[in-house]
């Protein structure tokens, strides 16, 4: 559920009229990396411009995947939390909590489970190839098939008009609209049918070119020195046909230069581009442009980080009242899901 579309670009709202509501969430498996912060987090902060923003640890959803291992979910979650609001995640304008501190999720989801067909669940095409990727696990579990309609019951709960996501999440989404639509013509109508919004975040490879991810072992995390940053990005895979000095290449084909259109200059991406195209530059030279706005970039980000974590329990607080807010608004949702079921609540 992670990704989006900036704010920018959205149908301007007319007067009154509240603002858009988006949920999205982030599951807490470990330490955020660059893909994170350039993917997701500078989406979502653009997002709380023009939406009432719920943002959530998703951390029943690691359960699915790491239940035989959920030790360090509690730590990562702290941590992950403090990065979004390093990041900008703004609490005074924002609902940010916790997926397992309000329970009533897990009441949606067993409502909805009962309603949603095992073939929706299992046409899912990241439950095939999920299974595949993490074949050292035994996900043939109830939970795992199931967690699309965990995720249906975490947008829903919310009554969320958008689901900021990339091109991959848009099938979750459509079921999570199937869902919707089969609940109220079963009941009638409470949820909102949940739009996607499609990502126009940038693009962020990892060291080797495939996605930024810690299990491909290609990330830059946020809290990594600097030294040790500019060591793993001058490494970065570049055009393959640069084998030498003074064979040219094309920015289009090379990984780093993705990071190059987020961080540098136009005068400087014209320089690359020209210098790429006729071997007037060479690789490290030409990545050593764009890790200097990296480092940049990230040592503000620590430094932001740090000054947070300063605050004793200041991350716990900030749980504290966005589950209170949470808790709220699912509890009036729930009235009206078991009012309409005709189950529960009496
Ligand atoms: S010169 Fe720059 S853009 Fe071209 S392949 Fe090398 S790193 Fe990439």
């Amino acid at each position: 559920m992670s990704g989006g579309q900036g704010a920018a670009g959205q149908p301007g709202r007319r007067a009154g009229e509240a603002p858009p509501i988006v949920v999205s969430g982030m599951r807490p498996t470990g330490k955020l990396h660059l893909g994170h912060l350039l993917g997701t987090l500078r989406n979502w902060v653009a997002l709380q411009a023009e939406h009432r923003c719920h943002f959530f640890v998703a951390d029943w959803h690691v359960v699915t995947t790491d239940y035989e291992h959920p030790g360090e979910i509690a730590r990562y979650s702290e941590e992950m939390v403090l990065d979004w609001l390093a990041a900008g995640i703004d609490p005074e304008r924002t609902v940010i909590f916790q997926q397992s501190a309000i329970l009533e999720h897990a009441e949606l989801f067993l409502l909805l489970g009962m309603l949603c067909p095992v073939p929706w669940l299992e046409r899912n095409p990241t439950y095939k190839e999920q299974r595949e990727q993490l074949s050292d696990r035994d996900l043939s579990t109830f939970g795992f098939l199931g967690y699309p309609v965990l995720q249906a019951a975490d947008i829903l709960m919310y009554k969320a008009n958008h689901v900021p996501v990339g091109v991959d999440q848009v099938p979750h989404i459509e079921l999570c609209r199937e869902i919707a639509r089969r609940f109220n013509h079963l009941y009638g109508k409470v949820f909102p049918e949940p739009q996607a919004l499609l990502s126009a975040a940038p693009k962020v490879p990892g060291l080797d070119g495939r996605k930024m991810s810690k299990s491909y072992n290609n990330a830059v995390y946020l809290d990594e020195e600097p030294a040790e940053i500019r060591a793993k990005l001058s490494r970065m895979m570049t055009d393959p046909r640069r084998v030498r000095r003074t064979d040219p290449g094309d920015p289009k084909d090379c990984p780093a230069f993705n990071l190059h259109t987020v961080y540098c200059t136009p005068e400087e991406i014209a320089r690359v581009t020209v210098g790429c195209t006729t071997a007037g530059i060479g690789c490290l030279e030409c990545k050593g442009i764009m890790i200097d706005h990296v480092l940049v970039d990230l040592a503000e980000h620590r430094e932001r980080r740090r000054a947070l974590a300063a605050r004793p329990g200041y991350v716990r607080e900030v749980l504290a009242a966005g589950n209170q807010k949470a808790r709220e608004q699912a509890r009036a949702t729930m009235a009206q899901v078991r009012a309409a079921v005709g189950v529960g609540g009496s």
